[in-house]
């Protein structure tokens, strides 16, 4: 049988210096590449023109550069982009562009619908099938550059990334590493790793484990300030509870430079809208360098709960706000085209709906 051409869509610069070493290259070549792959969105060998005939004759003989297909692009009235990105004939994930003044920042996806099974998110209906391969969320990023590019009017470009997509990063985790490694080499999209945020619904061993191996924004999915009512919204607070999750936040804060921890909250009208929680949550967060993202419910098909009121999600922010805490209510983005956070949904072949037994 003929071996399978290698991706090196699938590898950072270390991932490929290791590839050229074994056939005798310098390691200086996985540069190269990595800057035609991703710096000038090249793909085909033969542009490739700093490399030997040689060498190009070789890679395109043992390797490829395979990028997901990209499929259906939707445009809200507020700038926003969804694109479907076909990874598989039978699954596709979905990728957000939200532009906001000077900033453009992409959400990316990381798993084939999510394990975690959250019970107020449209991804978690659909079930999960399979990790993404490295190539495959950051291709993503690739994706999306080159539409960017072909759209120069608008002048736009990606300046952050959040793993906010569908999937539970931290599941993924060799994968997401290796992918927003690329997002960070300066050969490749040069982003500084406080423009990448990777938001967890917390699977508190791996916060620690990124906190060495890929120090970027940490973003938790806290969404209520009791282990009761954590328990329901969020099964995996089961596994790791309040307690233990916040103490994993303080270690990652202190890890990386006392760096600031978001801690996302959805509005869920009068199931965790109510200033007493407010004041919970102020006492929760005490010690921990927080910031507050409140995020107004986003309904999608048979969803179980209502947006907060405006009113309640006012008071439930400044309650916070007088305490000190920085607190955003994020707006809602991409609405009309089910582009908005939790509404993501692709196209996921169901395999399992149960939380993933590995980490
Ligand atoms: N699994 C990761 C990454 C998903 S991020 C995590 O849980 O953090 C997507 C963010 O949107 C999470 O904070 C998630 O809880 C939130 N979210 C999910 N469904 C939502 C909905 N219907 N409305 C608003 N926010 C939602």
């Amino acid at each position: 049988m003929e071996k399978a051409p290698i991706n090196l869509m699938n590898y950072d610069v270390q991932g490929l210096a290791g590839y050229f070493s074994e056939l005798g290259e310098t390691s200086f070549r996985a540069t190269q590449i990595v800057k035609w792959i991703h710096q000038h969105g090249i793909t085909n060998f033969g542009e490739m023109t700093n490399l030997s005939k040689k060498l190009r004759e070789q890679l395109s003989q043992e390797t490829e550069i395979r990028i997901p297909s990209l499929g259906a692009e939707q445009i809200s009235e507020d700038g926003t982009r969804k694109w479907l990105i076909n990874i598989d004939p039978i699954n596709s994930v979905e990728t957000v562009y939200i532009p906001e003044g000077s900033r453009g920042t992409l959400c990316v996806s990381s798993q084939v619908g999510c394990p975690l099974n959250c019970q107020f998110c449209a991804t978690a209906t659909q079930g999960f099938n399979r990790n993404l391969s490295v190539s495959e969320i950051i291709g993503q990023v690739w994706l999306a550059s080159k539409k960017l590019d072909e759209s120069p009017n608008t002048k736009r470009s990606i300046t952050n990334v959040v793993m906010m997509g569908m999937g539970e990063p931290l599941l993924n985790f060799n994968n997401a590493v290796m992918a927003m490694k690329l997002m960070m080499d300066n050969n490749a999209y040069n982003l500084g790793k406080r423009r990448i945020t990777l938001s967890t619904a917390g699977i508190v061993p791996r916060i620690d484990k990124l906190a060495k191996a890929c120090p970027v924004s940490l973003a938790i999915s806290l969404h209520a300030t009791n282990n009761y009512l954590r328990d329901k919204l969020v099964p995996l607070n089961k596994k790791y509870p309040i307690e233990k999750l916040l103490n994993a936040c303080k270690n990652y804060s202190r890890a990386t430079n006392d760096s600031h921890i978001t801690f996302e909250y959805v509005m869920l009208k009068d199931v965790n809208d109510s200033v007493k929680e407010a004041s919970v949550l102020i006492k929760l967060l005490d010690g921990i360098p927080a910031k507050v993202n409140l995020i107004p419910f986003n309904p999608y098909k048979n969803s179980a709960f209502e947006r907060s009121e405006e009113r309640d999600i006012n008071l439930f922010r400044d309650k916070l706000y007088k305490a000190g805490i920085m607190t955003i209510t994020r707006k809602t983005r991409g609405s009309d085209i089910d582009a908005a956070c939790g509404q993501l949904v692709g196209q996921v072949e169901k395999r399992r709906k149960n939380i993933q037994n590995t980490h």
